[in-house]
């Protein structure tokens, strides 16, 4: 990848150097409550308790440190995600007369809150559409190079821009329709998680052929990468490796083959439109 002339994005927060935050300071434990009982038998109002409990503001509304700047793997993220901005507000402006809102990238090791709970690293990347962040452990890029076999630096982009995806699911309200969905028809979960995934899987090929030919990002080889991570990261690979067999109805990011295939529309059409997953009749 030819990063050279991109920019770092604004919008990444380091919280690797906090360790988890997860209990610390500003949380109310069963003794502040039993406190806050014992008080109230007393006469005292609970609430002075709860207060005095919970302290100064949680440290975790400070302003967000970005990462410093002899962090080679973090300038790469950071300048992946300002390859991101700069598509996403192009595409969204001229495809679709919207403005784009980019989301955070936050960088933690091994758990951190969310708006969409605790994340841990062996989640994996993932985006929480309640914060509109996206959620990466570096060392999953060194899972990527060494347990699943697929190194490169474009296949770490494609796993950045496939998160970035599911943001502008969100902003384009398609989560929020395929949640209804999903609550109105248990039994077709699983089949409408493989198309948000396989969508996202699109608009990260999408991005990359119109951050190229704005920039020209790629170079040779690049896109094999990047097709080597998606089928390392196929579901069936996933399982095949946990549990040494494959279960099609456990799927919900799709099959190698289906991730390689939209990843590729999207590359190949550089258009919004080829990446309607919900329409396709074949995956
Ligand atoms: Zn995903």
């Amino acid at each position: 990848m030819r990063l050279d002339n991109s920019r770092e994005s604004d919008n990444v927060e380091d919280r690797r150097a906090s360790g988890p935050r997860i209990g610390g300071r500003g949380t109310i434990g069963i003794g502040t409550i039993v406190l806050a009982l014992v008080a109230m038998y007393f006469g005292v109002d609970p609430s002075v308790v709860l207060q005095m409990a919970e302290g100064p503001p949680m440290q975790q509304e400070a302003p967000a440190s970005r990462p410093p700047a002899n962090d080679p793997q973090a300038i790469f993220v950071s300048k992946v995600l300002g390859e991101t901005e700069d598509t996403w507000s192009a595409i969204f402006q001229k495809d679709l007369n919207r403005q784009y809102v980019a989301p955070k990238l936050v960088l933690f090791r091994g758990a951190t809150p969310t708006a969409c709970g605790t994340g841990q690293s062996a989640m994996g990347p993932f985006y929480c559409p309640g914060d509109s962040k996206v959620y990466i452990d570096l060392s999953f890029f060194d899972e990527l190079q060494n347990r699943f076999k697929a190194p490169g630096d474009f296949a770490q982009a494609y796993v950045i821009a496939h998160e970035v995806g599911h943001h502008v699911q969100h902003l384009l309200g398609i989560s929020d329709q395929v949640d209804n969905l999903r609550r109105r028809n248990p039994s077709q979960a699983n089949a409408l998680s493989v198309r948000m995934e396989l969508q996202a899987d699109c608009f990260a090929g999408l991005w990359a052929q119109r951050a190229d030919a704005a920039r020209n990002i790629l170079e040779g080889g690049d896109v094999e990468e990047a097709l080597g991570a998606a089928t390392a990261i196929g579901d069936d690979r996933l399982q095949k490796q946990s549990q040494g067999y494959v279960v099609p109805d456990a799927f919900t990011h799709g099959s190698s083959a289906q991730r390689v295939r939209w990843f590729k529309r999207g590359l190949e059409s550089g258009s919004i439109k080829q990446c309607d997953t919900f329409s396709a009749s074949s995956l």
